[in-house]
């Protein structure tokens, strides 16, 4: 066993119980024990005096592999930006390119605190290969989209069943089935066809596997979607019976209030993308309505081209400032909220929470050590997420453990990542792509 002796640990519990100078025990990739007393028996002891313990960050929404496009086009809105700018290269993407891109991807999550993802892409059997050499979890979902590619519902269904399939033998023969996981992607209600969605709906129904769907993004998809099925996205999605408990959906920042009422309804779950809907000038989710109509709402960054970060921290700060800027009114998200979202919220919109989002016995050992000590602004501390939110971000992170092995560290970098070799690459790549245009 592993024990370590952190100063504070913020443990997203049920009880969202802080624990002072407490002992923590891991043992084959899981926490086996939390104490006030030392246990006896235990191969390695580490003592972080000065540093905080709290559970690894989830991203709930990116598309990882675009480090490679990052910086391609700023300053303008998502339709410009995709179509004009981003697709024309995405269609250039060699599978080998994705693995690259994400797995550099991955290794700037890691060092901003995330160990789980749920991302949606091309080729995104290369993503999981990505986030299984690198030792951290994964939701991987195929980005299908039978309008954009002019396909039909069934062959585009065909893609994800073939992905599928690749995904579970990845998992087997790496010993990986705790680690990755398969998700529905259909991109969004105006780059699937009814029919795909229907698709798509019935096999999730049979599996009971979860959707990751783009939702309500921007104005011009409400509209789009209501000219042309006569119903608002959300509404939309109601009726071909996509919402449940299952379906996690990104951004959502142009519902109905009707809508927000069937996403609680249904137990759909948000992932929130501040960033990405600021610099895109997609608007500000109405985050605090959904919060208080029961809806769960997640973090996440979005894809690190239009973001440009794959940094959760930065998105708890955001979070934290702008609805309260929006609706002026400084109780409608409190800190406490934003460091959920962005740990046990997460964990639940992914389906995950019975193994990771809280320091708790019996979940796997992923969290991320903090060096309060390191950071001036912790001094006076009173209310530890209000710390975590307005005065730490994730330069603090001293170390990142995903099932009890350390990812990370200030001190000695990757144990899983070659990043010098991978930034070459994705370098490399990004120049070719460029040529190619
Ligand atoms: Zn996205």
């Amino acid at each position: 066993m592993l024990v370590i002796k952190s100063s504070i640990i913020v443990t997203m519990d049920r009880n969202y119980r802080i624990l002072k100078d407490h002992y923590l025990g891991i043992e084959d990739g899981h926490i086996r024990y939390i104490g006030k007393t030392k246990p006896h028996d235990y191969e390695e002891y580490l003592e972080l005096d000065g540093k905080m313990v709290m559970p690894g960050l989830v991203n709930t929404h990116t598309h990882v592999a675009m480090t490679i496009l990052r910086g391609l086009k700023d300053d303008v809105d998502l339709d410009t930006w995709l179509r004009k700018y981003i697709l024309p290269l995405e269609v250039k993407l060699k599978a080998k390119d994705v693995y690259y891109g994400a797995l550099y991807g991955i290794a700037e999550m890691i060092k901003n605190g995330v160990t789980c993802f749920l991302d949606m892409y091309y080729h995104e059997i290369e993503v999981a290969r990505a986030a299984v050499d690198a030792c951290v979890k994964a939701v991987l979902s195929f980005g299908s989209a039978d309008i954009f590619f002019e396909r039909t519902a069934e062959e585009e269904f065909k893609i994800i069943e073939n992905f599928r399939k690749d995904l579970l033998e990845l998992a087997n023969q790496r010993n990986a089935n705790d680690r990755i996981f398969f998700a529905y992607g259909p991109h969004s209600p105006y780059g699937c066809s009814r029919e795909l969605l229907q698709l798509i709906r019935e096999a999730s129904m049979v599996d009971g596997s979860r959707i990751h769907i783009h939702l309500s993004e921007t104005r011009r998809e409400v509209q789009e979607v209501k000219k042309l099925t006569g119903r608002y996205p959300i509404e939309y999605l109601d009726e071909i019976g996509l919402l449940s408990g299952k379906t996690m959906t990104a951004h959502v920042v142009w519902p109905q209030d009707n809508e927000i009422d069937l996403l609680a309804k249904r137990g759909v779950h948000v992932l929130h993308n501040p960033t990405s809907n600021l610099k895109l000038a997609s608007g500000v989710a109405p985050i605090p309505k959904m919060l208080e109509k029961g809806v769960n709402v997640a973090l996440a960054t979005d894809g690190p081209a239009s973001n440009n970060r794959l940094d959760i921290w930065k998105e708890m700060h955001i979070a934290a400032l702008i609805h309260k800027g929006v609706s002026l009114d400084p109780e409608v998200l409190s800190a406490k909220d934003v460091v959920k979202m962005a740990t046990i919220n997460g964990a639940k919109a992914l389906g995950l929470d019975d193994i990771i989002g809280s320091i708790e016995v019996g979940k796997k050992a992923d969290f991320i050590v903090v060096d309060l000590d390191k950071a001036l602004e912790t001094t006076p501390t009173h209310d530890i997420y209000a710390t975590i939110v307005y005065c730490l971000d994730s330069r603090y992170i001293d170390s990142v453990w995903v099932d009890g092995k350390k990812l990370y560290s200030l001190e000695e970098g990757f144990s899983s990542i070659d990043v010098s070799l991978v930034r070459d690459k994705v370098q490399s790549i990004r120049e070719r792509l460029l040529q190619d245009v």
